[in-house]
């Protein structure tokens, strides 16, 4: 089984913290919808296997008209074995989200919404420079939920000046909601990004790192309270509505990245798509790919198994790390993190003999940084 990742590089203005890839500029909107047909066209014999799932990324895909998605989704149907009831998310922000397009793309093949919400204040919509207002992001999940079952929204925690109290009543917002998954992230300074140069200047204060490990945990706590399963770092889903696009980007499954920046995977190479506009339609009106290949080393492979294992519920397991990799390696991972397993950060479990390496819940939080510390900079 895999995947298919559509990006689709506009947006309606730069959020201060976003270092995507996207124009606001949608002038090159129709030539750019050609041109990702063109590719999907391009590469349908990359991925000879059923495809499970679709996922319009970006950007903001919901900029898309609902033909234009229709058209996308049709190529791939036409192109791919697609399999039965694959799972469709369209990424969509608040704004374009009025009832009109909610019921059009309730008629599509669209099973799945992923709705960038990140907070239901204004000061904080404001401060991170979303197109949308409070008032919409609570109009498009009240008409959201009336047509779609399988919603999941995003969250930003660690705003500067967000207290506890006004975290706990974003979350109680999104809960009343009652979605079944919920992503949310730390508020990062992203290098280059407007954030970085507010704070550079002193307009804006730095992201402190305490109060985002404070909100994790209020977020983990509140979210688990409430039957939600934390499955990945930053994402929260109940029983039967894990993403599985991105579940099976964890377990290393095949996918195909079509569209600027997109990066794909096919069992062993990454590779990626140049990440202009225009560069990327001119390429592949020649009938040509806009990618670059990645060869990835066995080091590389267990760098990525350690930090997506880490990150997930599953863990890493040993026993898997070894018929991967081999006996040297696990030796070198249970070497890295012993500091850890003695600060109670890492745990090792035994579930039915499988030995799996996972963070406890005082260790999520820190889990990007365990990882790297557990990484191979040179081949061993
Ligand atoms: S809408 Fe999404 S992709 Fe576009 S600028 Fe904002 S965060 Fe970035």
């Amino acid at each position: 089984m895999a995947g298919i990742y559509i990006h689709i590089p506009f947006c309606k203005q730069a959020c201060h913290y976003c270092d995507f890839h996207f124009s606001t500029s949608m002038k090159k909107k129709t030539a750019m919808v050609e041109a990702l047909e063109k590719e999907l066209i391009l590469r349908k014999n990359e991925i000879n296997e059923p495809i499970e799932t679709i996922y319009f990324g970006g950007g903001t895909p919901s900029v898309l008209s609902v033909a234009e998605i229709n058209l996308l989704i049709a190529a791939v149907y036409h192109h791919f074995d697609v399999a039965e009831n694959p799972e469709i998310t369209l990424e969509a922000n608040p704004d374009d989200l009025d009832k009109e397009k909610i019921i059009a793309l309730a008629q599509t093949l669209v099973n799945r919404l992923s709705i960038g919400i990140q907070s239901f204040f204004e000061e904080d919509l404001k401060l991170m420079n979303r197109a949308h207002n409070a008032q919409e992001a609570i109009n498009c999940l009240e008409t959201a939920t009336q047509y779609f079952s399988n919603i999941s929204i995003d969250l930003i925690y660690g705003i500067q000046h967000m207290s506890p109290e006004h975290w706990k009543e974003n979350i109680a917002t999104a809960l009343s909601f009652n979605i079944p998954h919920i992503s949310s992230y730390a508020l990062t300074v992203e290098p280059k990004t407007a954030l970085a140069k507010f704070i550079e200047k002193g307009i804006i204060e730095d992201v402190d790192d305490a109060l985002a490990q404070q909100h994790f945990n209020i977020l983990t706590e509140t979210l688990e309270k409430n039957n939600f399963v934390h499955y990945e770092l930053s994402n929260f889903g109940k029983e039967g509505f894990f993403s599985k696009n991105n579940t099976a980007y964890w377990l290393g499954k095949k996918y195909l990245g079509i569209g600027p920046s997109a990066h794909s995977f096919d069992g062993n190479n990454r590779s990626w798509n140049i990440n202009n506009n225009s560069k990327y339609i001119q390429i592949i009106t020649e009938n040509k790919l806009p990618s670059e290949v990645e060869n990835l080393s066995v080091t590389d492979r267990y760098n990525e198994a350690v930090m997506t294992g880490l990150r997930t519920v599953w863990g890493v397991s040993l026993k898997k790390i070894t018929e991967d990799f081999g006996e040297n390696y696990v030796a070198y991972l249970l070497k890295q993190a012993k500091k850890y397993l003695e600060k109670e950060l890492l745990i090792i479990t035994d579930e039915a003999s499988v030995k799996t390496l996972k963070a406890t819940q005082k260790g999520k939080f820190l889990t990007d940084g365990i990882a790297s510390d557990l990484f191979i900079i040179d081949e061993i």
